[in-house]
């Protein structure tokens, strides 16, 4: 990924200068539309193999990527302070009974032991099916998720920071209606961990043809 990132919502960004003199920079969406997230970590951009890898435990059912997929985020886990809770991002249960298992779920159940924390499976719910969000307009995709997540047992999660899990972070949109459910039900601070991030792939380095060093290069 590239270096330069807005220090909330971890969006690459284009120059690398960016973050050179305020390093807790932030991007203009989070500037417009602060996050109910306090800070999210997309670790690898999602591109192959690592696309491959997620798309063959998701849709080919193959769990024994989990493991390595896990493992992939624990070696690059930020340090992330007095985490009381590790939540999954989930589906909603017509989702779960079609494709049987919840990825962001096994993948938060290893995070969660390695890390000695508390793994809740099952307080934030997901309660009404949504269409993928890929090809919808930011103002439809809010309006699709608006209200889609609830909490069971809120004095569960009361003043606990939380860390959301989940595998690939595509806008952002459903990690954020996750976070705001949370705060609203009272937890504190959530943090949100994704094991990949879609990006433009004008960002990704080319190893082969190496662009010309900051601050020579033309945009
Ligand atoms: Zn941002």
């Amino acid at each position: 990924m590239p270096t330069a990132r807005c220090a909330r919502c971890d969006r690459p960004f284009v120059s690398p200068a960016a973050t050179a003199y305020s390093p807790q920079h932030r991007c203009y969406a989070c500037v417009e539309h602060p996050p109910s997230y306090t800070r999210a970590w997309t670790l690898y951009p999602y591109t192959p193999p690592l696309q491959d890898a997620i798309r063959l435990l998701k849709y080919q059912g193959k769990v024994s990527l989990v493991t390595p997929l896990a493992n992939l985020m624990l070696t690059t886990l930020p340090q992330v302070d007095a985490i009381d809770l590790v939540i999954p991002v989930p589906l909603h249960h017509e989702r779960l009974c079609q494709r049987e298992f919840n990825q962001a779920l096994l993948l938060a159940d290893q995070i969660g032991r390695h890390l000695s924390i508390s793994v809740s499976y099952t307080n934030l719910v997901r309660t009404t099916p949504t269409p993928p969000q890929t090809t919808l307009s930011r103002r439809n995709r809010l309006k699709n998720l608006r209200h889609t997540f609830a909490v069971q047992h809120p004095a569960e999660l009361m003043n606990k920071r939380i860390l959301l899990i989940d595998d690939v972070f595509t806008t952002g949109t459903t990690v954020n209606e996750c976070a705001k459910t949370l705060r609203r039900s009272g937890s504190a601070d959530v943090f949100v961990l994704t094991l990949a991030r879609t990006i433009d792939q004008n960002l990704i380095p080319d190893h082969t043809q190496p662009a010309a060093p900051y601050p020579f290069s033309n945009p």
